[in-house]
């Protein structure tokens, strides 16, 4: 049997006043219309990086509203990982090569992994590509299957894409974040795009008093009183960890007392954390002011909380980017962002919408500097993000987006229309009733976006977003 990730209760009832009640609504005739259904989630890590912080809320809650879900891990040896992690950075586009030894050591585990999956559900989601070739060497039984790819593919290298390709022909749909990452000549004819969300209940992100947020952070070495800049994220090229360092010399210039920290996890599917680790050691050059923490020292959910909520400016300078979790998380805490503009991250937050987004050392320092400098004005464009992630990217509504998809697969119908009606032809979310309506009338018709951004998108090109019409996101919707 693959390996079961035990997860807590959750009750959607918890979710009263925090999400918005409409999409609650949602949830509970999904609940009702799926339950009894059998969910199996497989991912490869319990633990480091998003797919499981997503996947340890999301399965209890799947379990209250009356489903019958399971989270389980697949398990490899060190090869395995150090070919799905080379599969990874070149699915975002990285040079790689894929030696026959390579693909060997891939499949190897996939079938050990294909023949620990004995049980029967009505529904596999198999998260990223470690686990993918799970269903051409096991069979589908009476199954679903959905891929969710949670990373940027959409110029992936061709030859490891070949590859990973072979084994995606089969599945029922493919899931993205974002319509631009569906990869060319993806053999899956559903494609969905929705993009993850945050759980404002778990143990990262609830509400932590001041005084508790300052004394977790006195503990582990942080002057509470200093101003502090943090990233958060796994040790990983892609967040451009020597970026940080590189911005944060030049905000120190102007601030002395500058803190920064870096707080990165060491996933067990990602086997190059240890080497970034070892030049952000060397890059900090000792430097007092500059932490760098992980969670093998004991930095876990409560620490990244207080470091989220406590920090003056949260940095995530990702040069490639799937969705940044980090992101929400930190605007949910009211603490301005200063982002790289990557992957999902431009769907959570703009300029002047939860902080700045930039895209080199130079510009991160003087977005830095400037929230720094006026902090009520830095406060009025956190607050804006926090709703903006109230609005979109809470866990509710990304249920509400996989079971409308679950819903439509189990009964061969289209997503119902109330799911539909308000999508950005853009992003693909699901808006509900968005506080601020932006819309734009084209050839006759309205469009709905949930952001300035996704509208500005539209208008530079938006045969792109209506033409095809292979997802619900590309359909041009009514409003
Ligand atoms: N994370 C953590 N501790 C760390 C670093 C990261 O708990 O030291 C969490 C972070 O809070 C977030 C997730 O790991 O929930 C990272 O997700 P994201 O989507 O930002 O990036 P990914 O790792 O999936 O590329």
């Amino acid at each position: 049997m693959l390996q079961a990730v035990d997860v807590g209760r959750l009750s959607l009832s918890a979710y009263r006043g925090i999400a918005p009640e409409e999409t609650l609504d949602q949830l509970r005739t999904l609940g009702r219309d799926l339950t009894g259904a059998r969910v199996l989630h497989v991912n490869a890590t319990p633990y480091g990086g998003g797919v499981s912080e997503l996947l340890r809320s999301e399965v209890p809650l799947l379990n209250d509203l009356g489903l019958v879900a399971d989270w389980k891990v697949i398990t490899g040896d060190d090869a395995f990982f150090k070919v799905t992690k080379l599969i990874h950075n070149a699915l975002q586009g990285a040079p790689t090569h894929l030696t026959a030894a390579r693909r060997a050591a891939y499949e190897l585990s996939a079938r050990r992994n294909a023949e620990a999956m004995q049980e029967d559900y009505d529904f596999v989601f198999i998260h990223d590509p470690q686990p993918a070739a799970i269903l051409r060497l096991r069979g589908k039984g009476s199954a679903r299957w959905i891929w969710r790819c949670h990373i940027d593919t959409s110029s992936p290298n061709p030859e490891v894409w070949a590859f990973l390709r072979d084994f995606l022909s089969g599945y029922d749909a493919a899931v993205f974040t974002m319509p631009e990452f569906v990869p060319p000549g993806l053999p899956v004819d559903r494609v969905a795009v929705i993009p993850p969300a945050i759980d404002p209940l778990s143990p990262k992100n609830m509400n932590l008093s001041q005084a508790a947020a300052r004394r977790v952070l006195n503990w582990i070495g942080i002057d509470p009183y200093a101003t502090l800049i943090t990233q958060v994220s796994r040790f990983d090229p892609w967040k451009d960890p020597l970026g940080v360092i590189a911005a944060y010399r030049l905000v120190r210039e102007e601030v002395p007392n500058l803190q920064l920290a870096l707080v990165g996890s060491m996933a067990l599917d990602d086997p190059e954390g240890w080497s970034v680790y070892q030049k952000i050691d060397e890059a900090r050059e000792s430097d007092p002011q500059i932490h760098v923490f992980t969670n093998l020292t004991g930095v876990g959910n409560i620490e990244v909380n207080a470091f989220q909520r406590m920090s003056q400016v949260v940095v995530q300078k990702s040069i490639r980017e799937g969705f940044g979790l980090v992101v929400s998380e930190a605007l949910w805490k009211g603490t301005p962002v200063v982002a790289g503009l990557a992957g999902g991250i431009p769907l959570q937050m703009a300029d002047g919408v939860g902080g700045a987004l930039v895209t080199d050392v130079q510009g991160c320092a003087e977005a830095i500097l400037a929230l720094l400098a006026d902090k009520p004005a830095a406060s009025v464009v956190a607050a804006r993000g926090r709703e903006r992630v109230r609005q979109h990217f809470l866990l509710p509504r990304l249920l509400v987006d996989e079971l409308g998809l679950v819903r439509e697969l189990s009964k061969g119908r289209p997503v119902p229309q109330a799911d539909r009606e308000h999508r950005d032809p853009v992003c693909g979310m699901a808006l509900g009733q968005p506080a601020v309506r932006v819309t734009v009338r084209h050839a006759g018709r309205d469009y709905l976006f949930c952001s300035d951004y996704c509208r500005q998108r539209f208008l530079a090109f938006p045969a792109r977003y209506l033409a095809g019409g292979r997802s619900a996101a590309a359909m041009p919707l009514s409003v």
